[in-house]
């Protein structure tokens, strides 16, 4: 596509193009009728995000991509109505914050916050159906399709979810919005984000070493420069995996200021292993939008394969608009990964490349629950910063499932959780997430790393 046609004006795009395309991981919707009113309510609700602060992630992504900035991108696997609560909300930004006060302390550059929440509801399932003594159900995709019991009535996909997955999000939003503009994320408090851990960490002199270190910083700049306003409240954005295409068309509007078309279901969506075929629904929709959008890339994807998808999903080489989320597994990034960064850096394209350590080290433990381990997570994490080193390309951004709450989810890390605690506080409905004490300790790995 040639240099005077932007993104902005895709060719033979629409809101709708993405239905003559091949659309995996859709749910089976029983009343055409139904969904039609649905998502036509959608379509007349305020969008839950603006085009300027679309616009304002993108160049805050471009500047990551030039090493100016670093992208922590983190939250639940599946967000659940049911968890739409002050306290899961406030202690999942409570983890963030302070995972990004360690990185802001140990990289010395801004650090690019972007939760997966408000509107993290739709999943992708490895089959359509689920068996269980005999009776088989529609597997459950998560909120906004259908509910996770194991029953006719809430497996079947309903599309009044649609709707309130949007204003479970808005919901959520709201709360994250007023907590940030009232003060919550006030770099002159960092003890707002104590969760009650923190007392008794194995990680907690070396976490109040950092804020006593910042703290001191701050106080030393003030005393010569006054009060500087960009300490006392931060940006957040928001992202999901964009798989349900009828609720993101319903999001996908025009504005009267800028060109174009945007999803204002959320500021940063991205594409997820499953659906990332070139010529798939999802890189059809993907294509038109506006927003900066990511993409996630797994062990068995070829630079004959990525090269395309970096042309259909960001022609113009468009700074922040393209980013690249690595997910290899701890046993296969190193072959996997170094071709991928030679082959693009060869063709010269702009991407943000960030390293999901997560989605290829998920396995079953022999009592029936899917873990991770935190030795393979740091490991991949490690090998993803040698690697970029040695082929001279930047990892940019780190994109993690977490939670502020104490689960038992993944084994391993400062406590050494082993199979027999899964047991004790496992509550992911789908994937299994760092705990808070296991996100800070990966945050503190990511600065030992980035210190050499
Ligand atoms: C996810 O991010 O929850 C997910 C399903 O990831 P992936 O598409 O990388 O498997
Ligand atoms: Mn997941």
């Amino acid at each position: 596509m040639s240099k005077a046609l932007p993104t902005m004006f895709a060719a033979g795009w629409a809101p709708s193009s993405w239905l003559q395309r091949v659309a995996l991981q859709q749910p089976q919707y029983e009343d055409a009728a139904e969904l039609a009113q649905a998502t036509a309510q959608l379509a007349g609700l305020p969008p839950l995000v603006t085009s300027w602060e679309v616009l304002a992630l993108k160049q805050a992504l471009a500047e990551a991509q030039e090493g100016r900035r670093f992208l922590l991108q983190g939250g639940d696997c599946a967000e659940s109505f049911a968890d739409c609560t002050s306290p899961v909300i406030s202690n999942r930004l409570k983890v963030l914050l302070q995972m990004s006060l360690v990185l802001v302390h140990g990289l010395k550059k801004p650090v690019l916050r972007v939760g997966r929440f408000a509107g993290q509801y739709a999943k992708p399932r490895s089959a359509d159906t689920e068996t269980r003594d005999g009776v088989t159900l529609p597997s459950f995709r998560g909120d906004v399709v259908n509910s996770p019991e194991f029953t006719i009535a809430a497996r079947r996909p309903d599309p009044q979810r649609l709707i309130q997955a949007h204003a479970h999000s808005a919901l959520t939003m709201n709360f994250v919005r007023a907590l940030i503009d009232g003060g919550f994320a006030d770099l002159h408090h960092p003890e707002y984000w104590d969760l009650a851990w923190v007392e008794h960490s194995p990680l907690a002199a070396e976490y109040r070493q950092m804020v006593a270190a910042i703290g001191d910083s701050l106080r030393f700049m003030e005393t010569l420069a006054g009060p500087i306003a960009g300490f006392s409240k931060v940006d957040f954005f928001t992202s999901h995996e964009a798989l349900l295409l009828h609720y993101e068309q319903a999001l996908t509007r025009q504005v009267p200021r800028h060109p174009g078309w945007f999803n204002l279901s959320t500021h940063f969506p991205w594409i997820g292993m499953r659906t990332a075929a070139l010529d798939g629904a999802h890189v059809e929709y993907f294509r038109g939008i506006r927003n900066p959008v990511a993409v996630k890339v797994g062990p068995s994807v070829t630079p004959d394969q990525l090269l395309p998808l970096i042309d259909a999903l960001n022609p113009d080489d468009e700074p922040g608009r393209l980013t690249l989320i690595h997910r290899m597994g701890c046993a296969k990034i190193a072959a996997a990964l170094p071709p991928l960064l030679q082959a693009v850096k060869r063709e010269g394209r702009r991407v943000l490349w960030v390293a999901d350590p997560m989605h290829g080290n998920t396995e079953s433990t022999s009592n029936g629950y899917k873990t991770r381990r935190f030795d393979n997570i740091r490991g991949e994490l490690d090998q993803a910063f040698d690697i970029h080193a040695a082929a001279d390309t930047r990892l940019g951004g780190v994109h993690l499932e977490l939670t502020g709450e104490d689960v038992t989810e993944c084994m391993g890390g400062a406590r050494d959780l082993s199979e027999s605690d899964l047991d004790r506080a496992y509550k992911s409905m789908v994937d299994p997430r760092l705990n808070y004490e296991q996100s800070l300790e990966l945050a503190m790995l990511i600065v030992r790393k980035s210190a050499g």
